[in-house]
């Protein structure tokens, strides 16, 4: 472990270094541990249910195909659902909402597109266009800045934006949290959010109201390959009844219900990925779970925006989103001047700190501070960057 450099890069990313080692000897006898796959994958969805304390009427889906093939899942899950609870709808009079913060978002947007058959996508909310040159996805938009449907099929967010680094506040008076008092009271809600690099990092606020809730496990949780799913048990429809009324026709390998059925395994699980995240969360447990989870990761956020104010002040750094929208798990930001970036990218690679550079659409830096990555390797970048911002200025 000694030799090995500090991951900041927005997944595959860091896993902390027991679990590596332990998963290195379980590879040697996984075979022959006696325990079942099945047994593994049951124990992980006790813990994430434990930990993030899911309620009963949620279940817990292990699939494949990473939060790419859930922009696809949900349009068509969730179109079903709409199709059965009301069968005489024209298909113009169907809509889904999303909300638009960021480049993950926008993907869902068009993959919706892509599926609609004719029914309408409606952009609820686009923060670009709150933006000061009207392109960035630089904030989260205030609650008076969205336009909601009476009746959609889906109500769409991606909590955290891993390219530029926005994420909702997680306090509900914040103007920066989840609008969700705009939302219809008193039903079940269709609301469906993309947690692919959040998950796990610190509780989900009003989870219980969620219809679906995703992420691939790559970010906090272990290997690429493994997708969570926790969707509401009304929202698990028979996607053949809904075809048979004229819904989209839905791919087994995308229906929640045939993944839901008990004792079913509708195709070969990724063991592996099941395996080391078993162990994550035996570990996360040791350690507390999430409350020791969301008071390190508010720790290490704010050591390092308060570096990045400092660079701010003295003309050497420019945060590329506004206060109150930024990320907990990525954050992004410009470092000003000609060749100065490389510079910057360069001395850290020979401090031992790798995957910093930016997503190739933003630009800039890039800290990911997935929950692996522990505060004494965060206490390390903020030192570098504080040692950068006094040599430049
Ligand atoms: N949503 C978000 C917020 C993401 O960060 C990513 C991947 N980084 C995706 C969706 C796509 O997920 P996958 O690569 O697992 O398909």
């Amino acid at each position: 472990a000694e030799s090995r450099v500090i991951n900041f890069g927005a997944g595959p990313s860091a896993l902390p270094d027991p679990v590596l080692e332990e998963a290195a000897k379980g590879l040697l006898n996984f075979n022959n541990t006696g325990i079942g796959i099945a047994e593994i994958s049951h124990r992980s969805k006790m813990l994430i249910r434990d930990q993030l304390r899911v309620p009963p009427t949620h279940s817990i889906l292990f699939l494949q195909g990473g939060g790419t093939a859930q922009f696809s899942a949900v349009v068509l899950n969730m179109l079903a659902r709409h199709r059965l609870l009301y069968p005489d709808l024209p298909d113009e009079e169907r809509v889904m909402d999303y909300v638009l913060t960021g480049s993950w978002s926008k993907a869902a947007v068009q993959e919706a597109a892509r599926l609609a058959n004719g029914t309408t996508v409606n952009i609820a909310a686009d923060a670009r266009t709150l933006s000061p040159d009207g392109k960035s996805f630089d904030r989260v938009p205030p609650h008076d800045a969205y336009k909601f449907s009476e009746n959609p099929a889906l109500i769409y967010y991606c909590e955290n934006e891993t390219v530029s680094g926005v994420e909702f506040s997680h306090n509900e008076k914040d103007p920066e949290s989840f609008p969700f008092e705009l939302l219809p009271q008193n039903t079940l809600l269709p609301l469906v959010a993309d947690y692919s690099s959040s998950f796990m990092s610190r509780p989900i606020p009003r989870l219980a109201d969620h219809a679906i809730i995703y992420a691939g496990a790559q970010k906090n949780l272990g290997p690429a390959g493994l997708t969570i799913v926790i969707v509401r048990q009304d929202c698990i429809v028979d996607v053949d009844a809904a075809a048979k009324l004229g819904a989209i026709p839905v791919p087994i390998g995308l229906s929640y219900k045939i993944y839901a059925e008990k004792q079913n395994m509708p195709n070969t699980p990724p063991v592996f990925a099941i395996y080391v995240t078993g162990l994550v969360l035996k570990r996360n447990a040791e350690l507390g779970g999430l409350a020791y989870y969301e008071a390190a990761n508010k720790r290490k956020q704010e050591k390092l925006y308060e570096v990045l104010r400092e660079g701010e002040q003295k003309g050497v750094l420019r945060p590329f989103v506004r206060p109150g929208s930024g990320s907990w798990m990525n954050v992004v930001f410009e470092v000003l001047g000609e060749g100065a970036e490389a510079r910057f990218l360069t001395g850290a690679e020979a401090n031992g700190m790798k995957g910093l550079k930016g997503h190739r659409s933003v630009g800039g830096i890039r800290v990911s501070l997935y929950n692996a990555v522990t505060e004494e390797q965060v206490d390390k970048v903020v030192a570098y960057i504080r040692k950068f911002i006094a040599e430049t200025q």
